[in-house]
């Protein structure tokens, strides 16, 4: 196990349209919140598209395990958990995934918000699907752990939204065996998304042409 005092943590700052694009989440008065958990699943589904793809050249990759999106429900904790087991992301990936927008979807939006009023911008958030850092309407620290396909080491990342997010290695037990967990600690008038049947629904409505298996967990289990 490795002692937390040797780990190198990394504080960086977020590119600075991820800034503006997470200070928009952060203060969002946008009302369907709920993309959230359609965003977090669609990236867990592509992860697992990935590993089958990638696997294809390289067999090794892929476990004895099928390819699954878990959703953990804590009221308690009031943390909502979306965890697969696909590629998976490097700690580098992460700085890269996490920490720029590098997609030109987002681009799109950073774009059309550059010119639009403020009522107008939060209006864009659902026609365009702004991604990961929708988390941030709901949730005010989210920490992603991954490990790549293949990889022994594993890397944590953690944000509030605000501006900076950390980087380390992360300890073996801490992460998935492969792929990527992704905790949100909720905001307090988001409570209700560690409802079963209400995130249930938010499933069924949103997510359900994903071609990858969903299960609905409450903890604990
Ligand atoms: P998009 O999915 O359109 O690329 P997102 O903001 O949703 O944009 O995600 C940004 C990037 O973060 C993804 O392209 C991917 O590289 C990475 N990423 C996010 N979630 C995961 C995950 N669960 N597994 C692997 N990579 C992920
Ligand atoms: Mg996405």
């Amino acid at each position: 196990m490795t002692n937390p005092t040797d780990v190198a943590v990394e504080t960086r700052s977020f590119e600075a349209d991820v800034a503006k694009l997470l200070h928009m989440m952060v203060h969002s008065v946008y009302s369907d919140k709920d993309v959230f958990l359609r965003e977090l699943i669609s990236n867990a589904a592509d992860a697992c598209e990935k590993l089958r793809y990638e696997s294809l050249s390289d067999p090794t990759l892929a476990g004895s395990d099928s390819a699954s999106v878990t959703v953990t429900l804590d009221p308690d904790a009031r943390q909502i958990i979306v965890e697969d087991n696909g590629i998976g992301m490097s700690e580098a990936e992460l700085v890269e995934a996490l920490g720029t927008i590098a997609r030109s979807g987002t681009k799109a939006f950073m774009d059309r918000i550059a010119t639009a009023r403020e009522a107008e911008g939060t209006q864009l958030i659902g026609q365009f699907g702004v991604g990961f850092y929708s988390a941030f309407m709901v949730a005010d620290r989210v920490d992603v752990f991954s490990r790549r396909a293949g990889a022994d080491q594993a890397a944590h990342w953690c944000s509030d939204g605000l501006g900076t997010y950390t980087v380390q290695p992360a300890d073996t037990a801490e992460a998935p065996v492969r792929g990527t967990r992704v905790t949100l600690r909720l905001k307090e008038d988001a409570s209700a998304y560690t409802e079963r049947y209400r995130t249930q629904q938010i499933i069924k409505d949103q997510s359900g042409h994903v071609p990858v298996p969903i299960f609905l967990k409450e903890k604990p289990d």
